[in-house]
């Protein structure tokens, strides 16, 4: 058995730190969220982690009423997520970790450039990194940007977590009898009324066999007993089929 330490993409969106206020940052929330990753640290696996934007704007509600153009509004949105991911390294300073931001826009007062072959030797040293700005282009979503920066760093999957336990066949909170697909191809994961992140994540994922797993990040030691291979509380996208 190898003795590599598993190396592991988490993406949260923006919309999961603002609880309750469906906006700005809610510190409880990031202080569970750092306990989570802590966890994951302690029993040595390696973390990157991407968070969305959304508690604060997207470039596409920014751009609305065509006074702000969508592509200023999506640089409006990276830099939401610069934000959240210096808030991250604040909780997770808090409790003890090693944390490094990169950024994908050049901030060098409050952050590191992303500079791949750096982010894999922070990992290395047991440092978690946040990758911060997204992509750094208009027009793609944070999700992409974790898929493509997971897929960068050779982690062995990314983690989007959410506030359910995995993907449905239709809203659980709507209706009490959708079906939760414990797994999926990528195929079906593209799926219009499935939707577990965007066609272009979907598709690197894909083109990379990157699995991509879906789970509760509320729910505690969640994430660790997913990385650990208890896959009952999550859904994985990968390239078996048997749903
Ligand atoms: N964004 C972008 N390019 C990227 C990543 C993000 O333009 O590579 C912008 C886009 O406007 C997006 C916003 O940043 O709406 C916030 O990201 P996202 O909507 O993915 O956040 P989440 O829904 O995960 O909170």
């Amino acid at each position: 058995m190898s003795n590599k330490r598993k190396r592991v993409l988490v993406k949260f969106s923006g919309e999961a730190l603002a609880g309750e206020n469906g906006f700005g940052i809610d510190t409880v929330i990031l202080k569970f969220i750092a306990n989570e990753i802590k966890t994951l640290v302690e029993h040595d696996i390696e973390i990157g982690i991407v968070i969305g934007g959304g508690n604060i704007i997207r470039g596409v509600s920014a751009a609305k009423d065509g006074i702000i153009k969508r592509s200023s509004g999506d640089y409006m949105g990276m830099l939401s997520t610069v934000i959240n991911s210096i808030a991250m390294q604040e909780a997770l300073e808090h409790v003890g970790m090693d944390v490094r931001v990169q950024s994908a826009i050049k901030m060098e007062a409050i952050s590191e450039t992303f500079i791949v072959r750096r982010a894999k030797r922070h990992l290395e040293k047991g440092r978690i990194v946040i990758f911060a700005a997204g992509t750094g282009n208009p027009f793609f979503t944070t999700d992409t940007a974790a898929t493509l920066r997971a897929i960068e760093i050779d982690a062995d999957m990314i983690i989007k977590a959410t506030k359910v336990d995995g993907v449905y066949d239709r809203d659980p909170n709507k209706f009490s009898d959708a079906k939760k697909y414990n797994r999926l191809s990528y195929e079906m994961a593209m799926d219009d009324h499935i939707k577990v992140m965007d066609d272009t994540s979907i598709a690197l994922a894909k083109d990379n066999s990157l699995p991509i797993i879906v789970c509760n990040m509320f729910e505690k030691e969640n994430l660790l007993r997913i990385i650990e291979g208890n896959y009952e509380s999550c859904s994985i996208v990968n390239k078996t089929n048997n749903v």
